[in-house]
């Protein structure tokens, strides 16, 4: 074993069904009394729950949270924070709404109480990426990581199909290159390989029978732990690229992450046979890169680039921005494997696991 650094977040997790009922409790262990609720325009249903649960405590709304957290609606946000007078945030929803949250209280140092709703894992960690003049850029600071977190799986129920397969693949992508990461350590490596195994059995059922419960609880499970991942160590090619993507060409980012995935992983498996074994034993195939592609087909979930939206003209200028700012990655960044990789990727092949 290698020797190793392992930290863990100062943060408090609840987890269950119905943990939602928790909310007033939690906020009264913060001691705060004026709560803005944060969430999407399609979940504002949700707040209406929250209201009623909270009485006093709740001092205000704002249902404008959007994808890659642009500048601009943080800073109409900041406004109902200052004209409330608000004291605490409960961000109820995916990515985008925590994200919302987490640049609040990067302006702000407010505490945070995330109840997320897909399986996006962005609550478990120090970083939010910011969107201005169609350039997103990431940032950490200790202000950002929630303070607590309700996992509650009667949230996730309504997640469509599409959805939920899409968004647990990219939670699986935190675990996945979490088992390759230069600064990765024997917790985090049982956590990743628990979150792929969780999640790769949960997946298949809920995309047939989005309201089974058992197979909720184990997608939330495994997608809390690749949360853990993600916040714990670094990622590589694989993140790299889906942000250029995203931000280059306004991708989606959870479909984004799912087509990427396999190939990203196929491009690094030389370098990287002890993650790939473990992989393959948390999804049970012999080929992960493979079985991450034969997963995506079956929760038919998007297969290219080509059908979430990149012109094919972007093959060539993604290849050259993937190269462009140096970063590291267990086999070395080459720009031709790289673009036969995005090619791909855009086609819709399967992964090659011998690119050399
Ligand atoms: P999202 O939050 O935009 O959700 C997609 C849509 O699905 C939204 O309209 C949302 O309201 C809806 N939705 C979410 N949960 C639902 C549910 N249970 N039922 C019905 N509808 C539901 O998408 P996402 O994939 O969760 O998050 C993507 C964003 O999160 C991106 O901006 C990405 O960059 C960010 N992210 C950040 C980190 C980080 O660590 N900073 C990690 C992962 C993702």
């Amino acid at each position: 074993m290698q020797d190793f650094v392992y930290q863990s977040a100062p943060m408090r997790v609840v987890f269950g069904a119905g943990t939602l009922r928790q909310l007033p409790d939690e906020l009264s262990g913060l001691g705060v009394t004026r709560a803005l609720i944060l969430a999407t325009p399609r979940q504002k249903d949700l707040v209406a729950s929250i209201q009623e649960m909270i009485g006093e405590r709740f001092a205000g709304v704002f249902t404008g949270a959007v994808m890659h957290t642009p500048v601009e609606v943080t800073e109409r946000a900041m406004e109902t924070v200052h004209d409330i007078q608000a004291d605490c945030l409960v961000a109820i929803g995916g990515g985008s709404t925590t994200g919302l949250g987490k640049a609040i209280a990067l302006r702000t140092d407010l505490p945070q109480i995330v109840l997320p709703t897909s399986y996006a894992g962005s609550e478990m960690t120090p970083v939010v990426g910011q969107t201005s003049g169609g350039i997103k850029t990431t940032q950490s600071s200790p202000k950002i990581l929630p303070e607590i977190v309700i996992y509650d799986v009667d949230l996730t129920m309504t997640m469509p199909p599409k959805l939920s397969a899409t968004s647990g693949i990219n939670a699986i992508a935190h675990a996945v290159e979490a088992l390759y990461a230069r600064d990765r350590n024997p917790v985090i490596t049982l956590m990743a390989q628990e979150g792929i195994r969780t999640l790769a059995q949960a997946l298949p059922t809920i995309c047939v029978q989005p309201d089974d419960r058992a197979a909720r609880t184990d997608a939330l499970y495994g997608a809390w732990l690749s949360g853990i991942c993600l916040g714990a160590v670094g990622m590589a090619l694989h993140h790299k690229l889906c942000h250029t993507l995203g931000g280059s060409f306004n991708l989606p980012h959870a479909e984004t992450h799912t087509v990427i995935l396999p190939h990203a992983l196929a491009y690094n498996a030389p370098a990287v046979p002890d993650a790939m074994a473990r992989i393959a034993t948390a999804l049970g195939v012999s080929d992960p890169a493979l079985g991450l592609h034969d997963l995506a087909r079956k929760l038919a979930a998007p297969a290219s680039l080509r059908e979430i939206g990149m012109p094919e003209g972007g093959i060539d200028q993604a290849a050259d921005l993937a190269v462009k700012n140096p970063y590291w990655n267990p086999r070395g960044i080459e720009r031709d494997a790289i673009r036969e990789l995005i090619a791909r990727a855009w086609r819709g092949d399967a992964p090659q696991t011998t690119i050399s």
